[in-house]
């Protein structure tokens, strides 16, 4: 197989010297040459095969980047593509086990390759993938065949082993992983990457032959990727079941968003001072004909990779304006709705416009909508399509909210640069806070940063009242979580809107103690 790769390798560079337009030019001279030194017959000969070798350059093409494409092989890598894979594993299982066939096939996918891809532009993501693929190899046996798939995945299909069992299989899909991660170099930058890894051994594929291993590793990747950043995970017949219910779901998206089953639910949010709501967060729930009520973990990743981003961020934020519009009609007057962005739609930078398009229509002041933005997403080196996207929404009066406090690298010259008024603390730093005093000590900190910043406090997840008391305490601002209400639709809202006004005493806030 390797010996095979090598000499397709040798027929590409000659086809692509072949082609070199300089050598077009000296063509005349070559026939003339050819009829003197071999006479007519060396005439006719080279006139046949001149022909016949452009040709050949010519059925197998170049790729776009002028680069020659030869059958089964990856221009941008040289690597050999999915059939390899299947046909180095396919041999490995028909081999007699017991004369060292066992055999596994892994499966490795750069994370966020998207973004990689935005950043360092066709040319520099190919060469990430190049290095990438030679990286792989580096780190395996000659006898390991390493391929292409689409995308930024590619696949190992190892060759035989004296022992493929758990143990030795993951070792070599850390050291692979390892390998790949290391810094890369590109032109005047250093890049860093991740990569997830899934791999299955020979036998615990569902159905026998080389395709059905490579189907299993890739489904493990998935889940690798879906954990990660970096994750591993080996193939369990558990996974293929999910895969088949995810695939299913993302297809059923599509139709889901225009029949309404996609659908904004609201939990609330209260000042620690005085027990008022102080607004609600928007949540996409999918009510499912079927399945029931859908959680954001089982269906988000499929919007995002399905390109519905948009679509979801107008049906949350058509649903939040509608639902506080109609509080409003019934009486109550909620400050604020908050509404989740994700990059995807922070770069859309139409967004600022539709946004205050909306707010005009249900007739509301931008201060009344909430844009909650990911600490990620304010990682240096943000878009500056997003900053700028940003930069006018928090211009035109609307709050912004930096989600997710303290899991990622927001820095205070961030905060400052996308106008945050308020950043949510999250569960982590949260649960079991009353009886924690480490817990107690760090969010301490990170409120008494806030107000000397300037900025008001709320944290999410707030599961007890016992943590709700010690949030007040401590002086955080605002808190949401199950100890409060659970997220749930606009009607439901409204009645338990209700119900916490006749319930709330006013005179009895939960007070606050200096830090
Ligand atoms: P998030 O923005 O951090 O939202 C808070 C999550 O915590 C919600 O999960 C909420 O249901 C959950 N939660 C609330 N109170 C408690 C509690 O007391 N204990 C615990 N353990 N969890 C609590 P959910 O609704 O599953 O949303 C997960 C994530 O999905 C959100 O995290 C947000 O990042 C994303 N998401 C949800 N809706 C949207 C949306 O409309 N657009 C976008 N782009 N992302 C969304
Ligand atoms: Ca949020």
């Amino acid at each position: 197989m390797a010996g095979r790769l090598h000499t397709r390798r040798q027929i590409v560079k000659v086809l692509a010297f072949a082609r070199r337009p300089e050598l077009l030019a000296f063509l005349p001279a070559v026939t003339l040459a050819a009829f003197w030194m071999g006479g007519e017959e060396a005439l006719v000969l080279t006139a046949l095969c001149v022909p016949i070798v452009y040709a050949l350059a010519g059925v197998l093409g170049a790729s776009p980047a002028g680069e020659m494409v030869l059958p089964g092989v990856d221009p941008v890598t040289g690597l050999p593509l999915r059939d390899a894979a299947i046909e180095r594993l396919d041999s490995a299982l028909a081999a007699d086990p017991l004369q060292g066939g066992g055999t596994a096939c892994l499966a490795l996918l750069l994370d966020d390759a998207d973004t990689l891809a935005r950043h360092h532009g066709h040319a520099g993501f190919a060469e990430i993938l190049r290095q990438t693929g030679a990286r792989i190899t580096g780190a395996l046996r000659r006898q390991d065949i390493v391929c292409r798939l689409d995308g930024a995945a590619f696949a190992v299909a190892l060759g035989p082993l004296q022992r493929a069992d758990l143990e030795t299989v993951l070792q070599t899909a850390a050291r692979v992983q390892e390998a790949v991660e290391v810094a890369i170099s590109l032109d005047a930058t250093t890049v860093h990457v991740t990569a997830s890894l899934g791999f299955c051994l020979a036998g615990r594929a569902p159905e026998p032959g080389g395709a059905a291993l490579l189907e299993a590793a890739m489904a493990a990747m998935d889940d690798a990727n879906y954990n990660g950043p970096g994750a591993i995970r080996a193939y369990t017949t558990e996974l293929n079941r999910r895969r088949t219910d995810l695939a299913e779901l993302r297809r059923d998206l599509g139709p889901a968003l225009d029949a309404g089953e996609v659908q904004a639910f609201f939990q609330p949010q209260l000042s620690t001072d005085t027990g008022a709501i102080t607004g609600f967060e928007t949540l996409v729930r999918w009510v499912h004909p079927e399945r029931g009520v859908l959680a954001p973990s089982e269906f988000l990743p499929g919007i995002l990779a399905s390109g519905l981003s948009d679509r979801l961020g107008e049906v949350m934020l058509t649903g939040a304006l509608r639902a506080l519009r109609t509080w409003e009609r019934d009486g109550h007057r909620i400050p604020s709705v908050a509404v989740n962005f994700s990059a995807e739609e922070l770069r859309n930078p139409r967004l600022p416009d539709k946004i205050q398009w909306e707010l005009d229509r249900f007739s509301l002041s931008p201060d009344r909508l909430t844009v909650e933005i990911r600490e990620a997403v304010m990682r240096e080196g943000a878009d500056e399509v997003i900053v700028q996207g940003i930069a006018r929404i928090a211009g035109m009066g609307c709050r912004i909210d930096l989600d997710e406090f303290g899991v990622g690298p927001a820095s205070v010259v961030n905060i400052r640069r996308f106008s945050v008024g308020r950043i949510k603390i999250g569960r982590a730093f949260v649960a079991s806070i009353h009886e924690d005093r480490a817990q107690q000590r760090t969010v301490a900190a990170i409120l008494s940063l806030t107000e000397q910043l300037g900025l008001d406090s709320l944290a999410v997840g707030v599961e007890t009242t016992g943590e709700h008391a010690m949030l007040a305490q401590l002086g955080c601002g605002h808190v949401q979580g199950f100890a409060i209400a659970r997220p749930m639709p606009a009607e439901d809202a409204g009645a338990w809107i209700a119900a916490h006004g006749r319930q709330r005493d006013p005179a009895l806030p939960l007070g606050r103690r200096q830090v």
